[in-house]
């Protein structure tokens, strides 16, 4: 029997038209333009229904509302599909795939990210395969995750990052195996996270409007502009520091900060502006300040995926000490708690 895959088409390049502003998407256009492609309707491929939002987006404009919309569409209709293909603008396409692979949980069905440089209307548009790829993958149901085909490459959605904002192969996974290549075949790799069946059925977790923060260390960087932000309502920010997870000494107002984020029961999540590689806080003197002032390790998340997780975990009434713990642990395969493991 065919396999069916829902595509859901929230906005971004792939269906842009030309416009006197630039580049904007068109309602009740894409569709047609779908049908008309051979391939993505040939009788090899999985039938495919198509839900486009109200008003389609540029992916700038896409956050918590719309993925929560993108994951109650998709647990509304996981009974009725075998595959879920998500047509996003690449701008932030990384952002929605990590919160989506958080937001629903015990998920085994594939859910692809995609969507392309080029639009599809025109000249040498890498959308046609991007588009026609993810929903053979979606029919496929080799990969029972989020994940985001770009350019050739399956990746794990919460460990990916748009590293080309003019190449075709716009995404990158640099700290996580990718899942498959697609050549002349779809050539899927043993995943690096091996995924158990789930022993419940899958749960959707609606995402809350948290205050979130990201600050990006930068030499000569003074940290008392910050303090104005460091509040009780700022639930976690996560700081992009140097390499394993360095902060700069010269400036002593840096960890009565993290220290007064502490108190207010903010959680501070450490991250390295380095795309390959782990944190590991306490491996020099300048980031052991940082773990002692009550910050967590990302160890090798990328800003992206630990965005995303906290607004999952603010979002299931845990405490603050759970969610510090989870924050540090693997849940979805977005990130290697040993870093050992990153090295060998
Ligand atoms: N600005 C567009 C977006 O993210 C870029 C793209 O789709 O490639 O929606």
């Amino acid at each position: 029997m065919r396999k069916k895959v829902l595509i859901i088409y929230s906005g971004g390049t792939i269906g842009m038209v030309e416009t006197d502003r630039g580049y904007a998407p068109k309602a009740d256009y894409f569709f047609h333009e779908l049908k008309q492609i051979p391939d993505l309707n040939s009788d090899e491929m999985p039938l495919w229904d198509m839900v486009e939002f109200t008003p389609l987006l540029d992916s700038s404009n896409i956050a918590v509302n719309e993925w929560n919309r993108i994951g109650k569409m998709i647990y509304e209709n996981y009974d009725k599909y075998d595959g879920f293909v998500v047509l996003h603008g690449t701008d932030t396409m990384a952002y929605t795939a990590s919160a989506i692979s958080f937001m629903l949980e015990n998920l085994d069905k594939p859910v692809i990210f995609t969507g392309s440089q080029i639009p599809l209307c025109k000249l040498r548009s890498d959308a046609e395969d991007n588009l026609i790829t993810s929903v053979m993958i979606a029919g496929e149901g080799i990969v029972r995750e989020v994940c985001l085909y770009f350019g050739g490459k399956l990746m794990r959605g919460c460990s990916c990052i748009k590293a080309s904002a003019d190449g075709l192969v716009a995404f990158d996974s640099p700290n996580m195996d990718i899942l498959a290549d697609a050549g002349i075949s779809i050539d899927y790799r043993e995943p690096v996270y091996y995924k158990k069946k789930p022993e419940k059925p899958l749960k959707y977790i609606e995402f809350r409007q948290s205050m979130i923060g990201v600050i990006k260390i930068f030499p000569g960087i003074q940290f008392r502009l910050f303090e104005s932000i460091m509040t009780d309502s700022l639930k976690g920010i996560v700081l992009e520091t140097f390499g394993t997870g360095n902060i700069p000494e010269y400036d002593d107002d840096l960890l009565p900060i993290v220290r007064k984020a502490f108190e207010n029961g903010t959680i501070v999540v450490v991250c390295s502006q380095c795309q390959q590689g782990t944190v590991r806080l306490g491996a020099y003197e300048t980031s052991s300040r940082l773990a002692k002032a009550g910050a967590v390790s990302g160890w090798n998340m990328t800003t992206e995926a630990a965005v995303a997780k906290l607004y999952y975990l603010l979002s299931k009434d845990l405490s603050i000490s759970e969610i510090k713990v989870l924050m540090e642990e693997n849940l979805r395969g977005e990130l290697t708690e040993n870093p050992m493991a990153v090295h060998s």
